[in-house]
């Protein structure tokens, strides 16, 4: 029902504006060249693709003649940009037009407006970047070569600390605990790591670098 409501709503504001721009058509239409030329093979009896209808271009049989200037740009946009149209590529574009405008070139105008819509070459470069192949995580051999970390932050303060760095080791998933300040730099990090996993295991493959920035992402979200 609603549904059915909305189109209604739709089609009269389609209704609305369909008539207001023939008039804006046909206003500018006077002052046009090509227009003129076509009414006055017209009524000198020449044999013609067009026909005049409601004070109005018409070419064949429903395709409404758009005089030049920022009425055929109105038209490009509505055919290619408007939410029935949605940014379709030239040749889309060429046959949502055909069906209801005509004007001379208007393949060509189509062809270079598609080609310098924003829009448009923004989802090409996305399109057209690849995506690389999965790194599988490499098989470890050994404890303590590979650790993963996380933080637990904005915990209640024990101590001078309210943030604790979790280290896992992936190989036999034995974790250590380490009180932190949600302000740590990365040398107070390392000198952690140091003391609490460095010292009992050695040191794994793992960047500290790395580790800092993904440790301020958590406290600068939980904030
Ligand atoms: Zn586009």
């Amino acid at each position: 029902m609603l549904d059915a409501l909305n189109r209604k709503h739709q089609l009269k504001v389609v209704y609305v504006s369909e008539i207001k721009f023939q008039k804006e058509v046909r206003l500018v239409s006077r002052q046009d060249e090509f227009a003129k030329e076509v009414r006055q093979n017209i009524q000198n009896g020449a044999k013609s693709h067009f026909h005049l209808r409601n004070g109005l271009v018409w070419y064949k049989q429903n395709r409404l003649y758009v005089p030049e200037g920022k009425m055929r740009d109105i038209i490009l946009k509505e055919c290619h940009d408007g939410p029935l149209a949605g940014h379709g590529g030239a040749k889309h574009t060429i046959t949502f037009l055909k069906k209801s405008y005509y004007w001379p070139n208007l393949k060509n105008n189509v062809e270079e407006y598609v080609k310098t819509c924003l829009v448009c070459q923004q989802n090409q470069t996305l399109n057209n970047k690849q995506a690389s192949l999965l790194q599988p995580l490499p098989i470890l051999e050994g404890s303590w070569e590979s650790v993963s970390m996380d933080f637990m932050v904005s915990l209640p303060p024990s101590r001078g600390f309210n943030a604790i760095m979790v280290v896992v080791d992936r190989f036999n998933k034995m974790a250590h605990f380490i009180p932190i300040e949600d302000e740590a730099t990365a040398q107070k990090m390392g000198r952690l790591f140091f003391t609490h996993v460095f010292k009992h295991h050695g040191f794994p493959k793992a960047n500290l670098e790395k580790v800092h920035k993904r440790y301020k992402d958590f406290v600068d979200k939980s904030q």
